[in-house]
């Protein structure tokens, strides 16, 4: 059943960041999946695009946009990107017309994306923006769980933990941290999040209409 009364809304734009074997594309994805049986359509991923070399469990077109790099420099030169970076040698980036039909149409839409994205979205859409960094409990950890996904080749895990000093410096630029020691706390602290923001009356902009509706409710049943 759905509680909710019937405001037209502003999306929120819900972005996660970590160092690669933190959890969160565990996070996101068991975040869609709950979201899409809890509130169908409410929650949208933004699939980014990239030039990195696909695994083998990834879908083209759902996982990631896979690209050359001259198709990926194509769609950045013209302005097809809300944001993009160079992640450990790879250009990912974030495919503008998606993200602005689904705040248009009052859908959330949820990131995966680095730092460097992060920090361009802040800068453009800073009414939008809610920012969550994911931490990993042990660098240890950190690579038990690298190893353990077992998609990419040493080289590969090698240079990502090198790169994860310079991503765990950026913690302090996000507004909510969680430090993903267990998959189900973690899972149940992003689900508050997103229901608290979900929650703030700034993401209701025809509130007024609806309060309007209940005085006049009210009006009818005073004496
Ligand atoms: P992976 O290769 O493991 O899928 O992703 C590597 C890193 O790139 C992750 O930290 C991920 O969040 C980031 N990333 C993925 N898509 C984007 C994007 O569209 N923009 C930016 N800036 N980073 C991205």
């Amino acid at each position: 059943m759905n509680d909710e009364p019937d405001i037209s809304r502003r999306g929120i734009m819900l972005v996660l960041s970590s160092p690669s074997g933190a959890g969160k594309t565990t996070l996101t994805r068991n975040l869609l999946e709950q979201e899409n049986i809890d509130s169908p359509g409410k929650l949208a991923l933004s699939v980014s695009a990239t030039t990195r070399t696909k695994r083998p469990s990834e879908i083209d077109g759902v996982h990631y946009f896979f690209k050359t790099n001259k198709q990926f420099e194509t769609m950045r030169d013209h302005g097809e990107l809300l944001e993009w970076a160079e992640v450990h040698g790879n250009y990912y980036g974030t495919p503008r017309e998606p993200v602005e039909a689904a705040l248009a149409e009052g859908r959330d839409i949820l990131f995966d994306i680095d730092w460097q994205g992060t920090q361009q979205l802040r800068d453009k859409m800073p009414d939008d923006v809610i920012t969550i960094f994911v931490l990993p409990p042990s660098a240890p950890e950190l690579k038990s769980r690298l190893v353990r996904r077992a998609e990419d080749s040493n080289d590969v895990i090698a240079q990502r933990l090198r790169n994860a000093a310079e991503e765990f410096r950026h913690w302090n630029e996000y507004d909510y941290i969680l430090v993903n020691r267990d998959l189900d706390k973690s899972f149940a602290r992003l689900r508050a999040i997103l229901t608290a923001e979900r929650l703030k009356r700034v993401k209701m902009p025809n509130l007024n209409d609806f309060v309007d509706k209940l005085l006049n409710e009210l009006k009818g049943l005073t004496p």
